[in-house]
């Protein structure tokens, strides 16, 4: 992962929707720049600073731009607010060939509105982000203030990069510890360095065709096809890297015994993927730009595993230096990381739901990219991992279409995915791609559970499949996108790939559908819809309707027929509280048709506002609306006084009301209405005081040093007579602290 950003084509764009202004220009992600493309996407910007969560403090910096084959352009931007760069604040601007405005997606909630003066210093933000470091440390970073915004509420924090030698004393590490700048507790961590494991022959493929470089009567390792991509020997060594020459063009034996053996499984796995995201995906590459990947082999000693650092590919020999990690879905797999760092600004974090969308998306390409090689030496599957045997079991690493086979992964999402490993956390959408490409249950690759009641899933293949979680990377996840998120529903995997299958296959087709059925058998839930066969809409006139206690009104449930035949309807209400009764007539009715709602109160009902869900049923669908229900108390029932009375230390004082002419009996739930201004509400006790003298008290003495009482009280008055004089009596029971009485009502 990396997160300080090479910056495309850059342009500055005011919140407050002002000039564009070009800035200088570096080697940076793909982008195709179209001044039209940015324009559009820039006026686009200002017209939706709503929709992006934009601030008059924002800025935007270009990323990314690009333009589909059917003209729709995609534009992402960084953002930056008061100056500070904001980490899960970026943007995805679409726009339509024709420059129009189509969509956005954005990982903010709302506005950014926070202080940006740290109270932790430099020297604490370090000392935190050593403590965090577990492993041998080389040296900690300068920290950097940004505002994090990549998970819950945004924060000032200080960013500090730890390098060292994570655990196994191997695998490097660059840990970015991200620090609160006001309490200068750690907010969370990710490692720039992507491994294929959690915790940490061609070999595998067979005979294969490799493009090398001749030089002068040899040969090297080096793919003058895609982009000089070179492979080199680590000697098992960390550090010096010698790239592999050969007299005759002929590389390695198939066994381990010849070091250019694994050299050449990685040669060819650099080669496969790059052909693969470019034939597959239309990408240059994985840097976008045509480069070739690095990939060192022989790292370390009996190092068991592979990672990616950003830049480049590096695999270890494996237990005993038998076995090393070269194997095609696993170099796939490392070298998507760059793919999705690229795509995405700072990549998808690589902690909680985003990073194991990030090592989903690795498990994903890395298998497409088996399948597209097709070798026989290892034809493809939905196992991970299943020639290296890192286990040393014989056991593939992971298992898409069954993420839990190895004991740790998520078959299914639940509160809990957050909180794992994102090797852990990637299965919940593993899962959901194998349920995509092959549907669930027994397949040729093995069988893929549901979770909990979900409808079966037909698949619909591979390559729809792959193009569809490919777009939506692309197109629409931003670095902070979940599977699951209450607070921004539309930044979520399901929604993103739902807009990617619609861009490519039609709003609720057979794809879109599959990827709703996919996501939903995993227990990602949305509100998307699609209309069934017999479908129909409801509405409610009036939806809000206001009575007294005891009285009956009705209102009309109306049905619309918004496809295919009609069927007949149950209608039914939920929710309502004790002493409200609904009915319906007709209870039954034909889609289509309107019934009258007749709502009736009791006497004794609390006032108050009731939702009321009422649902019409057919046997292909059930749709609901809300009958939002106020009920009041009846004329003579309430009173309310609002003269101001002083309530000195150690006095008791009153406020009365009059109520004549009701003639209900009172509710057991009453509501009693106070508002007291006071710095000690412990010193108060409060009640009321019915006609025949019965007290009830509201509030004794609770509440300490709390400032002022603003509640309604709900009281039993149910063996009270209605009429006469009540009495609201405050009690102040202490000196010092003092106030007054402001107003109180009385419902019954
Ligand atoms: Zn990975």
């Amino acid at each position: 992962m990396r997160t300080g950003l090479a910056l495309a084509g850059a342009a500055l764009l005011a919140g407050s929707g002002l000039a564009v202004t070009a800035t200088s220009v570096s080697a940076a992600p793909p982008s195709t720049p179209s001044n039209s493309l940015l324009a559009a996407a820039g006026a686009a910007l200002e017209n939706h600073a709503r929709a992006v969560k934009g601030s008059p403090q924002d800025r935007y910096t270009v990323y990314s731009s690009k333009r589909d084959a059917r003209g729709n352009g995609v534009v992402r931007y960084t953002r930056t607010h008061q100056g500070l760069r904001v980490y899960g604040g970026d943007l995805v601007i679409r726009v339509g060939a024709d420059g129009a405005f189509t969509g956005s997606s954005v990982g903010l909630a709302k506005p950014l509105s926070l202080s940006v003066s740290p109270k932790v210093g430099t020297a604490s933000a370090r000392a935190a982000a050593r403590k965090a470091f577990s492993g041998k440390v080389a040296s900690v970073g300068k920290p950097e203030l940004f505002i994090d915004a990549s998970s819950g509420a945004p924060a000032l924090a200080w960013e500090t990069v730890v390098n060292g030698m994570a655990k196994d004393d191997q695998t490097p590490s660059r840990l970015h510890v991200v620090s609160d700048a006001t309490t200068n507790a750690v907010r969370g961590s990710f490692d720039e360095i992507e491994t294929v494991d959690g915790t940490g022959n061609s070999l595998y493929s067979g005979s294969v065709a490799i493009d090398t470089t001749p030089s002068g009567d040899a040969y090297t390792l080096v793919d003058p096809v895609r982009g000089n991509g070179r492979t080199c020997d680590l000697n098992n060594g960390t550090s010096t890297c010698t790239t592999f020459t050969d007299s005759d063009n002929v590389w390695g034996t198939g066994a381990i015994t010849d070091r250019a053996s694994a050299a050449v499984d990685a040669h060819f796995g650099a080669a496969t993927t790059f052909d693969y995201f470019h034939d597959v995906h239309g990408r240059n590459g994985i840097f976008g730009n045509g480069t070739g990947v690095p990939s060192r082999v022989h790292y370390g000693n009996a190092y068991v595993n592979a990672f990616w650092d950003g830049a480049q590919m590096t695999y270890g020999d494996g237990t005993g230096n038998a076995k090393p990690l070269v194997a095609l879905d696993v170099a796939g797999h490392e070298m998507s990381h760059g793919v999705t760092e690229n795509v995405v600004p700072g990549g998808l974090t690589y902690s909680g739901e985003s990073g194991g969308l990030n090592e989903a998306t690795s498990d994903i390409f890395g298998t497409m990219v088996e399948f597209y090689a097709n070798t026989t030496g290892d034809p493809g599957d939905y196992d991970i991992g299943e020639k290296i045997d890192i286990r040393g079991t014989g056991a593939p690493l992971r298992y898409m279409y069954n993420p839990a086979l190895d004991g740790v992964s998520h078959s299914c999402w639940s509160t809990a995915t957050n909180g794992v490993d994102v090797h852990y956390s990637s299965g919940v959408a593993n899962h959901f791609f194998f349920n995509l490409a092959e549907g669930t249950g027994a397949t040729a690759y093995g069988t893929s559970p549901i979770c909990g009641a979900a409808e079966p899933v037909v698949g619909i293949g591979r390559e729809k499949a792959e193009k569809i979680w490919f777009r939506a990377l692309d197109t629409y996840f931003v670095s902070n996108t979940r599977y699951v998120n209450t607070a921004a529903p539309a930044n979520t995997a399901r929604a993103y790939s739902l807009s990617a299958a619609a861009d490519l296959y039609g709003l609720c087709g057979t794809e879109y559908k599959a990827v709703q059925a996919a996501w939903t058998a995993v227990n990602v839930a949305g509100s998307d819809y699609c209309p069934t066969d017999h479908d129909f809409s409801v509405a409610i006139s009036p939806g809000t309707v206001t009575l007294d206690r005891g009285e009956t009104v009705t209102t009309n449930l109306a049905t619309t027929v918004t496809n295919g035949t009609p069927e007949t309807a149950t209608l039914t209400a939920t929710g309502a509280p004790a002493g409200v009764t609904v009915a319906f007539s007709p209870a039954e009715i034909t889609a289509g048709e309107s019934a009258t709602v007749t709502v009736t109160t009791s006497e004794t009902l609390g006032t108050g506002t009731y939702p009321i869900t009422l649902t019409a049923t057919t046997p292909s669908v059930a749709h609901s609306t809300i009958l939002h229900l106020t009920v009041r108390s009846p004329q003579g029932c309430t009173a309310a006084n609002d003269t101001d009375v002083a309530i000195p230390d150690n006095t008791t004082v009153t406020s009365s009301v009059e109520l004549s002419g009701c003639t209900i009996t009172p509710s057991s739930s009453s509501a009693v209405e106070v508002h007291i201004v006071h710095t000690y509400i412990g010193d108060l006790v409060v009640s009321l005081v019915a006609p025949d003298g019965s007290v009830y008290t509201l509030h004794d003495r609770a509440g300490g040093s709390t400032d002022n009482i603003d509640q309604t009280y709900a009281v039993n008055l149910s063996g009270e007579s209605p009429d006469g004089t009540w009495t609201l009596r405050v009690q102040d029971t202490a000196a010092i602290d003092t106030g007054y009485l402001n107003s109180w009502s009385l419902s019954l």
